[in-house]
């Protein structure tokens, strides 16, 4: 099980950073440096962006051919490496990943890049293209005859609503695009983040649909709320902490749908629970539902001390982002819930731990005073706790430790407790 602390992650992680064209200006100088600087090339201008005698394609269009093609696409993924020459043994740079223009995905493979300037997200303009297929799908290659420009959302080829097809939440996976999706509106809100200077606010919440449900994430106001069916297209799909997540920026686009036969938000979540060998094969979920019987609680656990800044707990009066702070206490809980096919873990936070529990965090500050041992405190918990058969729902998320649930509900469920204890005894044993 892991230790990770709580708490939000500083927010510029958090930026789709695969959309955003603020790093355009200087994306244009260094390609221009670059490729008019190249070794042995003499001086090499960037072409007119369109050059009549090379057609422009849409990557789904694409097919390989002998002559070169002229595309626009935005970089999703790239890796750079170098390929040693086998005749002289020279080094040759080589930026290699995934390219897409919203209307398909293709691989692509650059020789020479610059030596900066490609991000994710990136948008580019490339002409004199070759295109290859392997294992029967097109791939593309910018060979010293390809002369890449930077451009803009507004280059990428304008795609039709109707000529997209409609997916299920399930089927979708990253870095998936060019899909619609009709879905309901579990939750939303609003939260603010700081991307360098600006700062932005982004749309977080959950959809839905008669398959799944998934992380949403918006960078554009579409002015969601809860409870209404969207047929959204124009997104694609990222990982986001190890799990899928629907980005929508400002080329999606969003229609509300009435009288829509998506069930409610509420039975959408219904779900019964799920096995936890299941979700811990799935990687967690963003609508996770298990049940299972308290057979532990890893530390941090009891009361806490928070940074008021970031939220993430302080130890001996040290955060370790902000360093020295005033901690602000807490309750916390980090339950290990075992169902006999796995184990995993749920973060509760104050309001439910005081439920839980049955302390509050007054209650608990008092007896820290009077009883001057923190590990008192847990042992407390632990002992409440104990063999209780828990039902939670929640997002789940997977690392190396294992399924992390942050909770959206923790209901117990009456047992017979001495039934309850038996089987405890059985899983702490590790029987069947
Ligand atoms: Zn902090």
């Amino acid at each position: 099980m892991r230790a990770a602390e709580g708490g939000r992650p500083t927010a510029p992680g958090d930026l789709p950073s695969e959309r955003t064209p603020f790093n355009r200006p200087r994306v244009r100088t260094l390609f221009m440096g670059n490729r008019g600087s190249r070794p042995g090339q003499g001086l090499r201008m960037p072409a007119e962006p369109s050059s009549p005698a090379i057609p422009e394609v849409r990557l789904r269009d694409l097919r390989p051919s002998v002559s070169p093609v002229e595309l626009v696409g935005r970089v999703i993924t790239f890796n750079r490496r170098e390929v040693v020459r086998k005749s002289d043994h020279s080094r040759r740079p080589l930026l290699s990943g995934l390219l897409s223009d919203g209307t398909a995905t293709v691989r692509f493979t650059w020789w020479d890049p610059p030596r900066e300037g490609i991000e994710r997200g990136t948008i580019l303009r490339a002409v004199g293209v070759e295109v290859r297929e392997f294992r029967e799908r097109p791939e593309v290659t910018f060979t010293w005859r390809t002369r890449v420009s930077p451009a803009g959302l507004g280059d990428l080829p304008k795609v039709d609503a109707e000529e997209i097809p409609f997916r299920t939440v399930h089927s979708l996976n990253p870095p998936d695009e060019g899909f619609r999706l009709e879905v309901r509106v579990v939750r939303v809100a609003p939260r603010t983040v700081t991307v360098g200077e600006e700062r932005r606010v982004v749309y977080d919440g959950l959809v839905a649909d008669r398959s799944g449900a998934m992380a949403l994430s918006s960078w554009s106001d579409f002015g969601l709320s809860a409870g209404e069916a969207v047929r959204i297209s124009g997104g694609y799909i990222r990982t986001f902490r190890g799990r899928p997540q629907i980005v929508l920026d400002e080329r999606s686009s969003v229609l509300r749908v009435e009288g829509s036969d998506l069930p409610q938000p509420s039975d959408l979540l219904r779900s019964p629970p799920r096995s936890i060998a299941a979700v811990e094969d799935e990687g967690g979920g963003a609508a996770v539902a298990v049940e299972g019987i308290v057979v532990g609680l890893l530390p941090p656990s009891g009361l806490v001390y928070r940074c008021p800044q970031c939220q993430r707990t302080v130890k001996n009066g040290l955060c370790r982002v902000h360093g020295q702070v005033e901690g602000k206490a807490d309750l916390r809980a980090r339950i290990v819930l075992d169902d006999g096919t796995g184990a995993l873990t749920v973060n509760a936070g104050r309001a439910e731990t005081e439920r839980l529990w049955g302390v509050t965090l007054d209650e608990a500050r008092r007896r820290l005073r009077d009883e001057p041992d923190p590990s008192l405190l847990e042992e407390s918990m632990l002992e409440t706790l104990l063999g209780r058969r828990l039902r939670v729902r929640g997002v789940g998320t997977k690392d190396d430790f294992g399924v992390t649930i942050s909770p959206e509900s923790i209901e117990p469920v009456d047992v017979d407790l001495d039934a309850a204890a038996a089987e405890l005894g059985r899983r702490l044993s590790g029987g069947p």
